[in-house]
């Protein structure tokens, strides 16, 4: 079971991110293009992989639709089509502790302990 949810997600357009309020109180954005680039999915990842590389996306990304995946995660349709990612609360709470300890989006995020 997830230990993390997300309580609130909202899109900022002219900052290109979107706001991540989790159920703790803990508030942070990301930008569009970097949650583009950690896009958890097989087909981006591979399977059996511990850690989501970052691929950043060729060209600039919006969300075009974002969806509730049960009581765990929200799915992301990208303005470059792709769709298949599904973002559990859990990663996306590491991946934005883990980029907003970084100047730079780091180049992997492990993952060992979450559950894809
Ligand atoms: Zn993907």
């Amino acid at each position: 079971m997830p230990t993390t949810y997300l309580t609130e997600l909202r899109r900022l357009p002219e900052a290109k991110s979107l706001r991540l309020v989790f159920d703790d109180g803990y508030t942070a954005e990301l930008a569009y293009d970097t949650l583009r680039g950690y896009c958890p999915c097989a087909g981006c990842q591979g399977h059996w992989t511990e850690a989501i590389r970052y691929q950043p996306p060729p060209r600039p990304v919006e969300p075009a639709t974002l969806a509730p995946v049960g009581n765990y995660g929200v799915s992301i349709h990208w303005s470059d089509g792709h769709a298949t990612g599904i973002y559990r609360f859990d990663f996306l709470r590491r991946l934005a502790e883990e980029v907003s300890a970084h100047d730079e989006p780091p180049e992997r995020i492990r993952t060992e302990e979450i559950p894809r």
